[in-house]
């Protein structure tokens, strides 16, 4: 029975790395084919500020419209995307339409600024700032528009190059903004080095406010520390009012949600933002 077992084991093993391995063939190959026949979306989601309820800038997120599969998530395939390399032309391609989006919204007179996430094989790419440079110049926007979302293992691998990319990006004028924090392996000295300026707060701490008071406490040091270090603040994953009511109440910046607006394609978000836009107006 033990030989048994052990020989399941084995199979379930290898059928699993078999799996594996013919999902990271079909990635490959229609990731390739994805960027060539333009199935990449990016959708848009608000960031209002708690203060004034104004919407001050909007996440690009992307999503892939795949013939095979339908509308894949993220989560399903820039981890690969990473691990493969691809993620550099693809974060190029987001780069460059979300500052077209962008340089469209300001033609229409919507005072919005445009945030970006890059991921850390991305962040280490020679060519990064050079892409982003370009992406700017093409789509006829100011840098300081433009919020650069990083996560921490950008930060922790290499802190001088960190330190060297986020001065060069501060120095074109764009805001650099610590994605997912809290989640990740970044140090509290790292904070104190590095020319960020805002704390992304990760969903995982909005989700448990709730009754817990233990949360609430950590929240209130999170900000504490972000204010004493002169960096401003952004919930992320905000669902309800008490949520938001907390939030404001402990001095986070801005958020952004569901409670507030979902992710949206370019079209939906815009019909969106103009009806929020005259409702605050006659409010
Ligand atoms: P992220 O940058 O932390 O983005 C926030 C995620 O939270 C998004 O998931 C968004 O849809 C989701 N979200 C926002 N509000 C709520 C809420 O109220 N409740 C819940 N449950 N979720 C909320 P999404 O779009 O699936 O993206 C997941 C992650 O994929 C992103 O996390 C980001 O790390 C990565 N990603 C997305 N687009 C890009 C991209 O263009 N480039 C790179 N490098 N990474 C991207
Ligand atoms: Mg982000
Ligand atoms: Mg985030
Ligand atoms: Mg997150």
């Amino acid at each position: 029975a033990a030989k048994d077992s052990g020989r399941n084991t084995h199979r379930i093993f290898t059928s699993e790395m078999d799996q594996r391995v013919s999902e990271y063939v079909w990635l490959d190959t229609n990731i390739r084919k994805a960027l060539e026949e333009n199935q990449f979306e990016l959708y848009y989601q608000a960031k209002q500020s708690l203060t004034t309820g104004k919407v001050e800038s909007v996440e690009a997120l992307i999503r892939w419209n795949s013939p095979e599969r339908g509308l894949i998530q993220p989560m399903n395939f820039i981890p690969y995307a990473e691990e493969s390399g691809l993620i550099t032309p693809i974060g190029k391609w987001v780069m460059e339409t979300a500052a077209r989006q962008a340089g469209l919204w300001k033609k229409q007179d919507f005072n919005l600024r445009i945030a970006i996430n890059l991921s850390a094989r991305q962040f280490r790419h020679p060519k990064l700032v050079e892409d982003f440079k370009m992406a700017i110049l093409a789509a006829d926007i100011y840098p300081s528009i433009v919020d650069l979302e990083l996560t921490e293992s950008c930060l922790i691998e290499d802190e001088t190059l960190a330190l060297k990319l986020i001065s060069q990006f501060k120095d074109l004028g764009a805001e650099v903004h610590l994605d997912d924090f809290g989640t990740g392996y970044s140090s509290l000295s790292q904070l104190s080095r590095l020319p960020l300026d805002v704390l992304k707060l990760d969903r995982s701490f909005i989700s448990s406010i709730h009754n817990d008071i233990r949360a609430q406490r950590l929240l209130r040091s999170m900000v504490a520390v972000a204010q004493e270090l002169q960096l401003k603040i952004v919930a992320e994953g905000v669902e309800t009012q008490d949520q938001a009511e907390f939030l404001r109440s402990i001095g986070v910046d801005l958020a952004q949600g569901f409670l507030f607006a979902k992710p949206m394609p370019a079209a939906e978000f815009e019909e969106w933002f103009r009806q929020f836009r005259q409702l605050k107006s006659v409010a």
